[in-house]
């Protein structure tokens, strides 16, 4: 199974679901300090499991202060050898809504692409009530830098899937397609080889949110759109993420990174 976004810090909690990832992979978003470092913990308890996110979540964009974001950007140099993604980043206009606010959010959201950029690392991006906005920024880092990025959650809008693929994007469904039924259709819409699963863990959102096993019942249920058995589509999802997270530009696509 892939989980291509979740935040979890309690490597108890890993280790029990851990069964569900044999042929898999998970990648441990953070969203502030504290959770960075958690995020590094775990990967170095798993390697080959856990891929680690690197980035300050867009909520945080509004409320920390000017030395504290640059506290948390040299801490993310510092580490940077040790990063598999910069994620969770992107826009969230629930937090910002204010011209001003907004400004500070995408300023923020560029300072993530420059740092994945520097690094070649892929991005991984949140969009609440700004779809548009984040498939923008999102194809124009991608043909900038030629580096990938994963739109997250993003079972909306049929229209903008379209539009993100035409220009190579990679899309998430969560656990939302498991009862809604427009999700689910836009998860469908996904092209094959952009697709990925995840469950955002333990955010708790639909029936599945909160969930590390609901990625079982959202590949089952994708699989079963694709008419594929559930090995097969597994290692779609895998190769999928591998890919996701190679470096296109690299001499050896396809390899881990
Ligand atoms: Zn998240």
């Amino acid at each position: 199974m892939i989980d291509a976004h979740c935040h979890l810090y309690d490597a108890a909690d890993v280790a029990q679901q851990m069964y569900l990832y044999e042929r898999g992979g998970v990648a441990c978003v953070s969203e502030d300090l504290t959770s960075l470092e958690r995020s590094l913990a775990l990967a170095e308890q798993w390697p080959g499991v856990i891929y680690v996110g690197g980035a300050l979540h867009p909520a945080h964009s509004v409320t920390i202060t000017p030395l504290e974001l640059d506290k948390f950007f040299a801490r993310l140099e510092e580490v940077h050898s040790r990063l598999d993604l910069v994620g969770e980043s992107g826009l969230d206009y629930k937090y910002a809504v204010t011209p001003e606010q907004r400004q500070l959010q995408g300023s923020l959201l560029q300072r993530h692409f420059d740092f994945a950029a520097r690094h070649r690392l892929p991005v991984n991006l949140h969009s609440r009530r700004a779809e548009r906005a984040v498939v923008e920024a999102a194809l124009e880092f991608r043909s900038t830098t030629g580096l990938n990025a994963l739109l997250h959650w993003f079972t909306s809008s049929r229209k903008l899937i379209r539009h993100g693929a035409a220009g190579g994007l990679f899309f998430s469904a969560g656990p939302v397609i498991l009862e809604d039924e427009n999700s689910f259709r836009a998860a469908c819409s996904i092209p094959l080889e952009l697709l990925l699963t995840e469950t955002d863990a333990p955010v708790p959102f639909t029936r599945g949110g909160g969930r590390l096993e609901a990625v079982k019942e959202v590949t089952e249920k994708l699989a079963l759109y694709h008419e594929m058995s559930l090995s097969e589509f597994e290692l779609v999802l895998r190769d999928n993420f591998r890919s996701y997270l190679a470096d296109p530009a690299a001499d050896t696509p396809g390899a881990e990174s």
